[in-house]
């Protein structure tokens, strides 16, 4: 299976010193979001997240939100998103058969409607939550016109399942030969997901929103912490707050028990523009024919 890393949109915040533990506070931070274009031999192309969609890009506040808008700037170019990204691989929309989504966040599902064929898996939570949430912060996350259109909805209990590598209640995905699993990794939303895959080509696990910065769950970077403001932009937006922490806890562990860097098991998450820039240099290259 080649996997290639897409980044799906580019955020600015302010305060890059808060954003990114680095450069000044008047400089506009960077966060990317990291999608992955998996081509599998059997079951045709599988989209891991989906960053903002082209309807997003076209009609931003109808579709984001004006708060959204002013507090992340997204850069709003229409060749990051991964519709655009994979016509110019010289595949169609309908070439992506299966969308495997983190969660509903509306910087993760903007581009469900870009590929409307497409079956969408995700946690059953997830999708309750999405559908049924009232609260202000869930009515600004959660766009239904971002994926109101789909038909085919896979869903997944947290609570069954196999163990993975010391991680419990994985799942291989449904109606799929290739070896994807879903991870529960609760706590930024009720439905929170990442998903991995262990092959003769690599072993990976993208943990979506779980994390923000690698200091979250990683030793030896030259942060021992996130930096504080997306480490409290982390904690305002997570819906079970304890959990987040329990589930950055699991994602630490596995990284030490499994000695991953030496394994050559990637683990990364969706914002972190190293981590981002880090897979990005071990995908395949972005060709068709490659
Ligand atoms: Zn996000």
């Amino acid at each position: 299976m080649k996997t290639h890393s897409l980044n799906c949109a580019t955020f600015c915040p302010p305060c890059r010193a808060a954003v990114n533990g680095k450069g000044s506070y008047f400089e506009r931070g960077t966060l990317v979001c990291h999608c992955l274009l998996v081509e599998t031999p059997s079951d045709g192309l599988v989209l891991i997240d989906t960053g903002l969609g082209t309807a997003d890009l076209n009609s931003p506040s109808r579709r984001l939100g004006t708060s959204f808008l002013a507090s992340s700037n997204p850069l709003l170019d229409l060749e990051e998103s991964a519709l655009h990204q994979i016509q110019a691989l010289g595949y169609q929309a309908s070439d992506v058969r299966h969308i495997l989504i983190t969660h509903l966040d509306l910087d993760h599902a903007g581009g469900l409607s870009d590929f409307p064929g497409a079956t969408v898996h995700l946690l059953h939570d997830e999708k309750v939550a999405a559908e049924t949430s009232k609260d202000s912060l869930s009515r600004s996350r959660y766009r239904p016109q971002q994926w109101s259109h789909v038909r085919r909805w896979q869903t997944y209990s947290a609570n069954e399942g196999e163990t993975w590598r010391g991680l419990q209640n994985t799942q291989k995905i449904v109606g799929l030969k290739s070896d994807l699993l879903l991870v529960p990794l609760q706590g930024h939303t009720l439905g929170h997901a990442g998903y991995a895959s262990e092959s003769k080509d690599g072993a990976w696990m993208h943990c979506g929103d779980a994390y923000f910065h690698a200091a979250s769950v990683k030793r030896g970077g030259n942060l021992q912490s996130p930096p504080w403001g997306l480490n409290l932009f982390q904690n305002l937006v997570a819906t079970r707050r304890r959990q987040m922490h329990e589930t950055q806890s699991k994602i630490r562990s596995f990284i030490q028990t499994t000695d991953a860097e030496s394994a050559g098991i990637s683990v990364f998450c969706a914002h972190d523009p190293e981590e981002f820039a880090e897979q990005k240099a071990k995908s395949h290259p972005l060709s068709k024919d490659s």
